[in-house]
């Protein structure tokens, strides 16, 4: 917590956590509140219980001044974005993620754009913002997601107690704040296949999001504090300081040219892999600058790969997008006491 870096990345835990102190231990999914351990647990709800957190904990992060406002964006950029590049969407919808948690959560980094991980949490971010936006449009700013928590996690001061829920006791509560087809508005968004995020909350809240070369301050602190190189909405890949790939996104540039997991880049167009040596030749490629090879280390055989890439480095931000209200930034304004 005193390390700026350090604590911009873990500022959002205690927030998030203290949320379950009412979405997940007061109020929790039908299929998660078993009575013993030999009953097997099911996640259907996550989306809830942990999607519904993950956007409260980034809200009252924000909120409470843990973040800015610009960090607050740069986070809601990258949970977008990433989202965006998993291609996993097409076969896998989202409500398959929070069936199969158990199996996601201890699964490997390789291949998990393909895969999907336990991505109820990134995407239920973006589904309650467009719950949260819709609301608050639907009623011209005068009910927000704020009056469905009154609702449906509020009540008496009790002594602990755990009251169940199922989906349609979501909806119902939805409508009581405002009345909408809810049943179908949250289906859509979770039984859905296709490449693109559900971006509405965002567009909604008047953003939109953008790629440019220019590295944020949230990937740079990623990069430093976990020694990682991000280069996914560039040529595709994520790979360590050493040059161990991570991830190779499914039909990104460096997929296509035959770079798979668990190999090593070993030279960027003939000189020894740094992360600044990628860096520059990214951005040398840029326009009319040069193919990019990249010598790749399979176990003991090396091959040089050619990647036809020229589009520089590729980061995520958002804009703000000037003909529609600023309901995000209103959305994370501290609530008047
Ligand atoms: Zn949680």
């Amino acid at each position: 917590m005193i390390d700026d870096q350090q604590r911009w990345l873990a500022a959002g835990l205690l927030p998030h956590e203290m949320t379950h102190s009412w979405n997940g231990k007061y109020r929790r999914p039908d299929g998660l509140a078993t009575p013993d351990y030999q009953k097997p647990m099911e996640g259907d709800l996550l989306w809830v219980y942990e999607g519904l957190t993950q956007y409260l904990g980034f809200v009252l992060t924000a909120r409470s001044g843990l973040w800015t406002n610009d960090q607050f964006m740069q986070e809601t950029a990258e949970t977008a974005a990433a989202l965006n590049h998993t291609p996993g969407r097409t076969w896998r919808p989202l409500q398959d993620t929070a069936d199969a948690a158990q199996i996601l959560y201890g699964s490997a980094q390789e291949f998990e754009n393909w895969r999907r991980s336990v991505d109820f949490y990134p995407e239920g971010f973006l589904i309650w913002l467009d719950v949260d936006t819709t609301i608050r449009q639907m009623t011209n700013g005068q009910k927000t997601l704020n009056d469905f928590c009154r609702l449906f996690h509020g009540g008496q001061n009790t002594p602990p107690m755990v009251i169940k829920y199922k989906f349609d006791d979501v909806v119902k509560t939805l409508n009581q704040v405002v009345p909408n087809d809810w049943a179908k508005f949250l289906r859509d968004r979770l039984d859905s296949y296709g490449p693109d995020a559900p971006l509405g909350g965002i567009t909604n809240g008047g953003w939109k999001l953008v790629y440019d070369e220019n590295i944020n301050d949230l990937n740079k602190d990623m990069e430093s504090v976990r020694h990682v190189v991000d280069a996914r909405f560039s040529i595709g890949l994520t790979l360590d300081e050493e040059g161990g790939i991570h991830d190779v996104i499914m039909n990104s540039v460096a997929w296509n040219a035959g770079i798979a997991p668990s190999m090593t880049l070993v030279a960027v167009n003939g000189r020894k892999y740094t992360p600044a040596i990628l860096r520059e030749a990214l951005k040398a490629g840029k326009g009319n600058g040069p193919n990019l090879e990249l010598l790749v280390r399979n176990g003991d055989f090396f091959k040089t790969h050619t990647l036809n890439y020229h589009d520089g480095e590729k980061y995520a931000h958002l804009m703000r997008e000037e003909s529609k209200p600023d309901i995000l930034s209103e959305i994370i304004k501290p609530l008047a006491k």
